[in-house]
């Protein structure tokens, strides 16, 4: 099964005439029934997050309530055949992919987690929902985790793969993105000058630190080939990041362990997804299939509308998860509440810039 681009068939979700009975329900009732769900999974709920959970990390959504992109209506995605084409016309696609990558990384790199994330990592500290998935290329949630890095990867799967590595496709050489970030802006020393020059130095950031640069010439740009390769004497070696491309299928090592946490949870707490892409609906329609409830805390129409096990609570999950881990922590006192009121404080929320429309493509 190949990524697609993320769509719901039409803007009222996949049901038309779908009524949420939860539609009006308060939050001291959002919170309530959240921890319900929480104490009935007895420590085996499984979190899934989307894109929703980053916004107020100042990384912006594809796609808004309507299931539309956000950004640029006209924009395109690079497709996992065009990134790893052989020759010239790969080549090309690799410079409009890496050019534009290149000024888009660095926000998604500095990004720091929102309360939400905190929330969730504190879910998991508490024990009340241990594992995680994300659809998330943002590396946030990881960010947010009180637990050491071997322990963090175990907690958390990220199903679309992060950004913070790059690897070649052809041997698998591993590369951290921060050492090849460096090598893109050595080999192309004039590029943000001329970025900066065109857009003012305001450029459009999707959540996969692709950029648009409308009327920037990309084919100047160079784009290095995997130094473990060069050192083999391999030629035109192909960089890619180690995301999932839309084009490209979910490994199935990644598939394996998203079905076994689905298996193993006692059901899925949703949270900021409509489940537009069909690797993570994939993953709900399971628990459906094996009776496990899910619960979605989410804005806007999603792909699991009207489904018969599915409740919806249309509301930031971020102030449904405050509310539910006050309920949690004030009743008791220890150094794991101590914990968990210093994570829930961390957060920091980022206002998106209102940066202007790149120009139009002249
Ligand atoms: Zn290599």
């Amino acid at each position: 099964m190949k990524i697609s681009i993320p769509t719901l068939p039409n803007p009222t979700g996949n049901a038309p005439g779908y009524i949420n009975p939860l539609a009006h329900i308060t939050l001291p009732a959002a919170v309530a029934k959240t921890k319900e769900f929480l104490d009935k999974g007895k420590g085996k709920v499984l979190v899934l997050t989307g894109a929703g959970v980053s916004v107020d990390s100042g990384i912006r959504a594809y796609r808004g309530s309507e299931g539309h992109y956000t950004t640029n209506p006209n924009y395109r995605p690079i497709f996992y055949g065009e990134l790893v084409e052989p020759g010239p016309k790969g080549y090309s696609f690799r410079q409009r992919y890496w050019s534009r990558s290149y000024l888009g990384y660095p926000p998604v790199r500095d990004a720091q987690p929102n309360p939400t994330h905190m929330y969730v990592a504190a879910l998991q500290r508490l024990g009340l929902a241990p594992s995680l998935i994300t659809q998330n290329v943002d590396r946030l949630h990881h960010k947010a985790s009180p637990f050491d890095p071997t322990e963090t990867d175990k907690r958390i799967l990220e199903l679309h793969g992060t950004l913070h590595f790059v690897h070649c496709p052809q041997k698998g050489h591993l590369h951290r993105r921060d050492e090849f970030q460096e090598l893109l802006g050595k080999l192309n020393p004039e590029w943000e000058r001329v970025v900066s020059e065109v857009h003012g130095g305001k450029v459009k950031t999707n959540p996969d630190g692709d950029v648009d640069l409308g009327g920037v010439k990309y084919d100047s740009f160079a784009v290095p080939s995997c130094a473990d390769c060069e050192a083999l004497g391999i030629q035109d070696s192909i960089v890619k990041p180690n995301v999932v491309f839309f084009g490209e299928s979910i490994s199935e090592a990644v598939k394996a362990r998203a079905v076994h946490m689905v298996a193993a949870s006692s059901g899925v707490l949703v949270m900021g997804t409509s489940l537009a892409t069909y690797s993570a609906f994939r993953l709900i329609k399971q628990a459906l299939e094996a009776q496990k409830p899910v619960l979605m805390l989410s804005i806007g129409p999603s792909r699991a509308d009207g489904l018969p096990g599915v409740e919806k609570i249309e509301m930031p999950a971020g102030s449904v998860l405050e509310g539910v881990l006050q309920r949690y922590i004030s009743s008791r006192q220890g150094p794991v509440q101590e914990e968990v009121r210093s994570l829930m404080a961390k957060g920091v929320t980022k206002v998106p810039e209102n940066l202007p429309a790149p120009r139009a493509e002249g």
